[in-house]
């Protein structure tokens, strides 16, 4: 069953310290007109365009992102400045992604009215504040990180901006004071040196920063189709969003069950099988899933029955998504007005908090002659 946003997990090891959360100052830009933060909590998380999403990113982030939208002040950041970290070569292949992230983002139900949707290369203080961040983050800090040195693990050549995106990701977060971020299990040693460094940064300049918690979603991390640890686009494992009906059979038909098996008769296992994982992150009925897992046990139903409920069952929870991804597709301004009008917003909060740290950190005053003075009459 989906669960409310009550219900969601704050990471039990990046709550382990008690810590009050520091709710963000309310920055007032209703003199220009718009007054876009309302007395609610702020949530930054955001995705990289490399391609179209997952139903991993589904039940690991956006499932928990439509819930919290009606809530929460949502910011959606697509990370295109931290996708050139891996593919520099290929920019294109980035700048069709944002608005194929887009597009999933919409057709799964964001709302871009209750919501902010953020291109984080056309709000350049993003840039700023993570290049400003690597100044205190401990290079220690880094090559400790384990979901980096996996990702890295995989390229041949690794850059020093891939190198440096958990300090652009926290720079991510810090810039809109988000206190919040619903992130997949992977990214939670991220959100660990994000807390780090927020602290750090207000113990020697000023206290700035509220201190963010991550909350992971019902699924932390959903396996791909050939049963490896986790659905990711680069291990080519994945059920998209914006599969058809046909693919979808055509991928379910191919995945693992209990290879322990040989007929329909055989007692049917349930750890390991790739199906079943599926089929709990994606029955909606919970009697009836635990009356098929009895049925599989107990060898009275055959592999290719299991399989044509979850391809009907994935096909059913993918069809309202390739309704509303029928509408953006016929109305391509609208697309276009949910990225310029968040990130525009994106933009206001940015540049006022950088006003703040460039305050903060004493990088101001040259303009002011009085200080130049002071300097060549010592
Ligand atoms: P891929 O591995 O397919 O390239 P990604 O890791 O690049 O995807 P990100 O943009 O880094 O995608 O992740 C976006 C969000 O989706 C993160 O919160 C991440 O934890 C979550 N996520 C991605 N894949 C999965 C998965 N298989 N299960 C659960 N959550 C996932
Ligand atoms: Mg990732």
């Amino acid at each position: 069953m989906p669960k409310t946003p009550e219900s969601l997990q704050p990471d039990q090891e990046v709550n382990n310290k008690n810590e009050e959360i520091i709710t963000p100052e309310r920055v007032d830009l209703s003199e220009k007109g718009t007054p876009i933060i309302e007395k609610k909590d702020r949530i930054l998380t955001g995705m990289r365009p490399t391609g179209s999403l997952h139903l991993g990113h589904y039940v690991g982030a956006l499932e928990n992102w439509i819930k919290l939208q009606g809530n929460y002040d949502c910011h959606f950041l697509i990370a295109d400045y931290q996708a050139f970290g891996d593919y520099a070569d290929n920019i294109s292949k980035i700048r069709d992604s944002v608005i194929e992230v887009a597009m999933d983002w919409l057709s799964v139900g964001l709302d871009p009215h209750k919501t902010t949707f953020v291109i984080q290369s056309y709000v350049p203080e993003h840039a700023e504040l993570a290049m400003l961040l690597s100044m205190i983050i401990p290079k220690w800090m880094i090559d400790r990180n384990p979901t980096l040195k996996a990702e890295s693990a995989t390229q041949k050549d690794v850059s020093l901006g891939f190198y440096n995106y958990p300090a652009s990701q926290a720079a991510d977060i810090l810039l809109p004071k988000a206190n919040l971020v619903p992130v997949g299990e992977d990214q939670l040693p991220h959100i660990e040196l994000t807390r780090e460094i927020a602290r750090k940064f207000n113990r020697m300049y000023g206290h700035i920063f509220p201190i963010p918690t991550a909350l992971v979603g019902r699924v932390p991390r959903l396996v791909g189709i050939d049963g490896k640890a986790k659905m990711s686009k680069s291990l080519g494992n994945c059920v998209y969003l914006s599969d058809s009906p046909e693919v979808i059979a055509k991928k379910v038909k191919k995945m693992f069950t209990d290879p322990t098996r040989l007929k329909a008769t055989d007692p049917g296992h349930l750890e390991g099988n790739v199906v079943f994982t599926y089929l709990d992150a994606f029955h909606p009925d919970a009697a009836e899933l635990e009356s098929l897992k009895k049925k599989y046990t107990e060898g009275k139903i055959g592999d290719g029955e299991v399989k044509n409920i979850l391809a009907e069952l994935l096909n059913a929870f993918l069809e309202p998504i390739r309704e509303r991804r029928a509408f953006y597709q016929a109305h391509p301004e609208a697309v276009r007005e949910a990225l310029l009008e968040g990130t525009e917003k994106a933009k206001k909060v940015a540049a006022a908090t950088m006003l703040e740290v460039r305050e903060a950190m004493e990088i101001t005053g040259y303009e002011d002659i009085k200080n130049i003075k002071k300097i060549i009459e010592k």
